[in-house]
């Protein structure tokens, strides 16, 4: 039976592997990508999602965090929750309830305690001495410096879609900044009928386009994975560069109902996808012009999480 999976970025490989052993086993979408995501959040290696991400400019470590499920549409996001590893445990909670689906800081994390989940410090000292030397070089907030949201897509052998993200943020952003993680849409959408996405790059630039809906609106339409993911992240960036002169980093992965999977980029992209036909493997993206290169990552000329 076809079942798929795409992550955002290489640090998702890891999760991917064992995402798909479970989708291979016919395990749901949701299993799959809850184990995947927790994977890139408890590695401390990694300093824009969970465990060591980078903080907020109080020093801080605020994350956020979505679930949607593609069969009922349920939805579920947290966001500026502190202390907890895995945010998007805490957003796939929220997903379950007729009310009180999306909540933020103070909420969220009585919301995670209630839950009983152990507070831990997310704070390490790698991340705490980057985040002392960034203070000290006084620079502003840059738009694509220390962030990279975790976000996947999976379809299971029952056919159902999940979708869902995981990030720190922008490292120095102010206290209570939200990106668009955990906003329903933006960051992350998926439904049964239509194809699921997730987005990562400047959060602020992405939920202004709403572009995680766009693109699964676009393959509801005909389109195939890769013509929404590459339309929809190309017709933005154009748009917002005629706005306001420039478009900020955007990217965008996308799955149909059939498993089949997109991109779309407007700077150079790793992400890593599976199937039944294909192991885990990591891929690099590249704009040009409307369409979107596509090879094999290469340890020695990429260097990208
Ligand atoms: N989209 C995330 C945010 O704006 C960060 C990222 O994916 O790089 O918070």
């Amino acid at each position: 039976m076809r079942w798929s999976m795409i992550a955002t970025w290489k640090m998702s490989y890891d999760g991917v592997k064992k995402g798909t052993c479970l989708l291979k086993d016919n395990k749901s979408a949701k299993e799959a990508v809850l184990e995947a995501i927790h994977e890139v959040e408890k590695n401390e290696n990694y300093h824009s999602v969970g465990y060591s991400g980078l903080p907020n400019e109080q020093g801080v470590v605020q994350c956020d965090a979505g679930f949607m499920d593609g069969e009922t549409l349920q939805a579920g996001a947290v966001g500026a929750l502190e202390d907890v590893v895995h945010a998007v445990d805490v957003a796939y909670e929220c997903s379950k309830g007729r009310f009180n689906n999306v909540l933020v800081g103070e909420g969220a994390n009585e919301f995670a305690s209630s839950l009983g989940i152990k507070k831990e410090t997310m704070l390490t000292k790698e991340s705490y001495e980057k985040y002392l030397q960034r203070k000290e070089e006084k620079l502003p907030l840059s738009s694509y410096d220390g962030h990279d949201t975790v976000g996947m897509v999976a379809l299971d052998q029952q056919g159902h879609l999940v979708s869902a993200t995981s990030t720190s943020g922008l490292f120095m952003k102010k206290k209570g900044r939200i990106g668009d993680s955990p906003l329903i849409g933006s960051g992350f959408y998926c439904d049964d009928e239509a194809g699921g996405a997730a987005a990562t790059g400047v959060g602020e630039e992405i939920m202004r386009g709403c572009l995680s809906y766009e693109a699964v609106r676009r393959m509801k339409e005909g389109m195939s994975a890769q013509q929404a993911a590459s339309s929809t992240v190309y017709e933005w960036t154009e748009k917002m560069i005629l706005k306001k002169g420039y478009c900020d980093a955007i990217s965008l992965i996308c799955m149909n109902v059939q498993g089949e999977v997109g991109i779309g980029t407007n700077i150079k992209f790793a992400f890593v996808c599976a199937d039944e036909n294909h192991e885990p493997q990591v891929f690099v993206a590249i704009p040009d012009g409307k369409d979107i290169i596509l090879r094999a990552y290469d340890d020695h000329q990429d260097h990208l999480d």
